[in-house]
């Protein structure tokens, strides 16, 4: 198996403004994995928050080959298993690079098959929940002109926890017939959560309320799940099969990434986890391209909730794969993730 790789700047449609700061572009790396002819495509969007950079991926990514050619995996390309425990064993600092191989060798098996993705891992029949779509803006005026899209989707997940939080609220709520989700990213203590959740679930119906105290704030959110009636998800808190045990009775449910927990294999033992830790499941993303959106959304059908909009917030995106558009993810029938370059 060969593996390579390219880095990609994606362009954000409009400023990204979560608690912790704004973003413009985001780098990302594009690995492709060739196997007899038949190519692999996978994604690594690198998040410093989570200790990882943009020069880790691309070393997880270029330094897979040994372990891919190596005796214990033998250039086997269902030897999917191997493939994630040899990648958490030799790359444990690039969750993204991690994710980005994997992503590559589960799209060449299900190329190999001739099957998408979510047919090989048995999850047929099964419906992904609707996309939400991400409002991540300070200033209301940013999204005046984009109604007509903010009114496609069902679902609009806000970034709050930056101030003039209820303009944005009042003008959403107001403008659109979605049902709101907030993501606070950790921008409030527990005084104010406390404060606030119960404010704005009565003035907006707020579906859930994600992250809204830092991530290892544990006394905060034993108060909030004590003193609120409000849904609390985590994602910050969760990035391992372990943390989502660790977080059950202090939320009410997970937000899982690829990003961040080094790709499906690991996602789909937490989804197990979080089942038998009665805590619901959402699955989200970074700011990424319909690669790494696609392979999320061909395991979404394990999800109650879905955030797989990262494909929609840019204007570059390289590939065609499975988009939510109005919300909906229609994983398609192409083999593997069901994605292909755009140009
Ligand atoms: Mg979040």
């Amino acid at each position: 198996m060969k593996v390579s790789c390219r880095r990609k700047s994606l362009k954000l449609d409009i400023p990204f403004t979560i608690s912790r700061g704004t973003t413009v572009e985001r780098q990302v790396l594009i690995a492709e994995i060739e196997h007899e002819g038949v190519i692999g495509y996978g994604e690594a969007s690198p998040s410093a928050y989570y200790g990882d950079s943009i020069e880790a991926a691309e070393k997880a990514i270029r330094g897979t080959e040994a372990l891919l050619a190596g005796p214990e995996i033998g250039r086997d390309p269902y030897a999917l298993e191997l493939i994630a425990s040899g990648l958490g064993r030799e790359f444990p600092l690039s969750p993204s690079g991690r994710a980005a191989v994997e992503m590559a060798a589960h799209d060449i098996a299900g190329k190999l098959a001739g099957l998408p993705l979510y047919r090989l891992l048995g999850l047929a029949g099964m419906k992904p929940p609707l996309t939400s779509y991400t409002v991540a803006v300070k200033d209301v005026d940013l999204i005046r002109g984009d109604l007509d899209r903010l009114r496609s989707f069902p679902i609009l997940k806000v970034k709050l926890g930056f101030g003039r939080e209820e303009n944005l609220l009042d003008f959403l709520s107001g403008e659109t017939d979605a049902v709101i989700r907030a993501d606070v990213n950790e921008g409030w203590d527990a005084g104010t959560a406390i404060e606030k959740m119960a404010r704005y679930q009565e003035k907006y119906a707020i579906e859930f309320f994600e992250q809204p105290l830092p991530r290892a704030d544990i006394e905060g959110y034993k108060m909030l799940m004590a003193e609120t009636g409000s849904t609390v998800f985590v994602d910050e808190s969760v990035t391992s099969r372990e943390d989502v045990f660790r977080w059950a009775g202090l939320a009410h449910g997970v937000n899982l990434k690829l990003m961040k927990s080094g790709g499906i294999r690991e996602v789909l033992a937490m989804v197990t986890a979080a089942r038998a830790a009665g805590l619901k499941v959402m699955l989200g993303c970074m700011v990424e391209t319909s690669v790494g959106i696609s392979a999320a959304a061909q395991i979404s059908p394990l999800a109650d909730f879905c955030d797989l909009d990262g494909n929609l917030l840019i204007s570059n995106d390289p590939f065609r794969g499975v988009r939510g558009a109005g919300g909906l993810l229609d994983l398609g029938e192409l083999p593997g993730l069901g994605v292909r370059p755009s140009c």
